[in-house]
């Protein structure tokens, strides 16, 4: 009993590595048909020799029946060839091979021991060889089951003594002798492959895993690099992927789609009067509406800052188009509470169909970008699809970038000078250089077009450059107690290391910086408050004055006044313009120049062109003023005559009076 315990606990099936049994048993599997032909054919072969002398139920019927079971294990293999195992399976079938060897073991050595005794001299040799080289051949089919092989070794090795007893010959021992030591080598070989088998699963094992491992980094790399990390939208590089997949597939079915760009207004003030927090919480909330639209075909991403885009995978009609714009504005338009606070916020789209709008995925896209920036001037909160108008404003848009690229700044740009008056005293009190831009190719381009251009691009930089130089060197000429009122753009107080030059640039000029306004609108504010903010201070540090121009043209515009370093404020000609007839207008001149002298501050009305206009502002309270009823912009040249006039005729009103 304790030796059939022990035998079964020699045999049993090591549950522990499931993986290294599958792979044993695969291997194994491999090796059936082999181990089966080998089986037959050698026992075949001894029943075949030994017809004539031993007895029909040995030399026929057993080994018939014992060939039967190994073709019943080969049909079976055969069938079950290509299934899939689940661990139990594989460890009970690893359990059934280990003992259908024990039982063939005893079978087969227990068969040729009882068909010794028949033969002859040749027979009984025939007998052993069997014996020895069926133990080889099977023990290398078996070499992938380390205890089956070891098994069949033990029962073969143990019969072959049996050999010895019933000869007795010499001859015999010596087989005995060599077939032990065979089989201890064999022993050997079998464990130093099982352990060389199983190093090589684990090496695989350690492989795939580290495979997989190197796969999820990837995939990990592959959603940092294809996803905004703020909204979870897919980014600008996704969304050209997307774009150019879709291209080739539209090329080559003759298909369309749609672009969409969708800019956001407002973002700005939520970042300057919340902080970036808020504004990351605004983004979040935009991209979570964008993806409530849930339509299918629909993919949004985020192209960067407050900028985001739309691929409608098919096409869609005008109306259509329209339609999900207006839905899109719409989700946007609504109230965005942020940190305990509202905030507004609404979107512009600009739609380019492909391949209508353009043949390429860059002509669609920057098609939607004109058809954007045309919303953004004339459209706010809407959709509005590129049309032919657009064609038109883009083609002027890049001739004259492209103009302005190569233009010499020095000998095509100039100034006009308009004065700006004190109506008390009647006297010019300071003049404003206005930026004029002649091209060969383009002519005379409005300061507007050409100034707004080249602030798209950074080439605003060496247009300010240029033209606050010319500017100082025409001051340097004037009266000292007239100042100079300069417009900038945003981008010129973009960086401390921007508004460092302004300062340089007014150094080395030699005219004092207190002589100096430089005009900032409010729209320059929107872009970076805080680098805004302490670019102006610099510029206040070095002397210059600040004015804020176009006032009431923007939003938040009191706040702005209040946090800012601000002299002067210019109000915008657009409350002038009906002085006279509307009172609201009327309400608000007065309310700013109130406001204006509450803090201390210089106050500029713009735009006045009739005489009633100045009685009217005169009477509001306002003091200086500009606009074309004192002087057009003039020609720097013209100007030294019209100073001269101007103080001769104030002079003489003064003396008459
Ligand atoms: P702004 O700074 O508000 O300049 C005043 C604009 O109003 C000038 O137009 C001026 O000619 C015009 N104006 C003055 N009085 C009257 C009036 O009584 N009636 C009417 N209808 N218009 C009047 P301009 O020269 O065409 O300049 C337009 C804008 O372009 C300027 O508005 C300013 O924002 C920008 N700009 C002009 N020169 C420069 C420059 O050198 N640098 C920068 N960054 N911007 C400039
Ligand atoms: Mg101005
Ligand atoms: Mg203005």
């Amino acid at each position: 009993m304790v030796w059939l315990a022990r035998l079964k606990k020699v045999l049993s099936v090591a549950d522990g590595d499931r993986e290294l049994m599958h792979a044993q048993l695969r291997a194994f599997s491999r090796h059936v048909p082999l181990l089966y032909f080998i089986l037959l054919v050698n026992t075949a072969a001894v029943a075949v020799t030994h017809l004539d002398s031993a007895p029909a139920w040995l030399s026929l019927y057993i080994p018939a029946t014992l060939g039967a079971l190994c073709v019943l294990r080969c049909v079976r293999w055969w069938r079950r060839r290509n299934q899939t195992m689940t661990d139990a399976q594989a460890v009970r079938e690893l359990r059934g091979v280990t003992w259908m060897v024990g039982l063939f073991g005893v079978a087969f050595s227990g068969w040729s021991l009882l068909l010794f005794p028949y033969g002859g001299a040749y027979q009984q040799a025939q007998v052993a060889f069997y014996l020895a080289t069926t133990l080889v051949g099977c023990m290398f089919c078996l070499i992938n089951l380390r205890k089956p092989a070891l098994l069949l070794l033990c029962i073969v090795i143990l019969s072959f003594p049996g050999f010895l007893v019933a000869n007795g010959s010499p001859v015999f021992f010596a087989m005995v002798v060599d077939m032990t030591l065979v089989g201890v080598a064999l022993a050997v070989v079998i464990q130093l492959y099982s352990r060389t088998f199983a190093d090589a699963v684990h090496a695989q094992r350690e492989l795939r895993a580290s495979q997989q491992n190197t796969q999820r980094l990837s995939d990990d790399n592959y959603r940092l690099a294809n996803l905004d990390s703020l909204t979870g939208l897919p980014n600008r590089r996704s969304f050209f992927a997307a774009l150019s997949a879709i291209a080739e597939q539209a090329l080559a079915t003759g298909g369309g789609f749609n672009v969409g760009l969708i800019d956001l207004d407002g973002f700005k003030q939520v970042n300057d009067i919340y902080g970036h927090a808020s504004g990351d919480l605004a983004l979040q909330e935009v991209g979570a509406r964008l993806l409530s639209i849930g339509e299918t075909g629909l993919m949004f991403a985020r192209l960067g800052g407050d900028e985001f885009g739309v691929l409608v995978r098919h096409k869609l009609s005008n109306e259509a188009l329209v339609e999900l714009g207006q839905r899109i504005c719409d989700a946007l338009s609504q109230p965005y509470l942020v940190a305990g606070n509202v905030a507004e916020l609404s979107g512009t789209i600009g739609w380019a169909a492909f391949p209508e709008a353009g043949s390429t995925v860059a002509q669609v896209f920057e098609r939607a970008d004109a058809a954007l920036y045309v919303g953004k001037e004339n459209r706010r909160g809407m959709p509005v699809i590129f049309s032919t108008e657009h064609e038109t404003r883009m083609r002027r848009l890049s001739l004259v970038t492209q103009e302005l690229r190569h233009a010499d700044l020095d000998a095509e740009l100039f100034l006009e000078f308009q004065p700006i008056y004190d109506l008390l005293t009647r006297r010019p009190i300071g003049l404003e250089a206005l930026g004029r831009w002649h091209n060969a190719r383009l002519g005379m381009v409005r300061p507007e077009e050409f100034i707004r251009i080249a602030e798209r691009s950074e080439l605003i930089l060496g247009i300010t450059d240029v033209l606050l130089r010319q500017a100082l060197a025409e001051v340097a000429q004037w009266p000292a107690d007239l100042y100079l009122s300069f417009n900038l753009s945003a981008i010129d107080i973009s960086t401390s290391a921007r508004a460092r030059r302004l300062i340089d640039i007014v150094a080395a000029s030699g005219v004092s910086p207190h002589r100096v306004t430089f005009e900032i609108t409010e729209t320059a504010l929107t872009r970076d408050f805080e680098q805004a903010r302490s670019a102006m201070t610099m510029l206040k540090q070095a002397g210059c004055r600040l004015s804020l121009d176009d006032f009431g043209t923007g939003y938040s515009s009191l706040s702005y006044v209040h946090r800012l370093p601000f002299d002067a404020i210019k109000i915008d000609r657009s409350f002038v313009t009906d002085v006279d007839t509307n009172s609201a207008s009327k309400k608000i001149i007065k309310s700013v120049i109130d406001l204006c002298r509450n803090l201390g501050l210089e106050c500029v009305v713009e735009g006045l062109e009739t005489p009633l206009q100045a009685q009217v502002v005169k009477a509001l309270g306002a003091r200086a003023v500009q606009g074309y009823l004192f002087s057009l912009p003039m020609r720097a040249s013209a100007v030294g005559t019209f100073l001269w006039t101007a103080l001769a005729q104030s002079h003489a009103a003064e003396t008459h009076s």
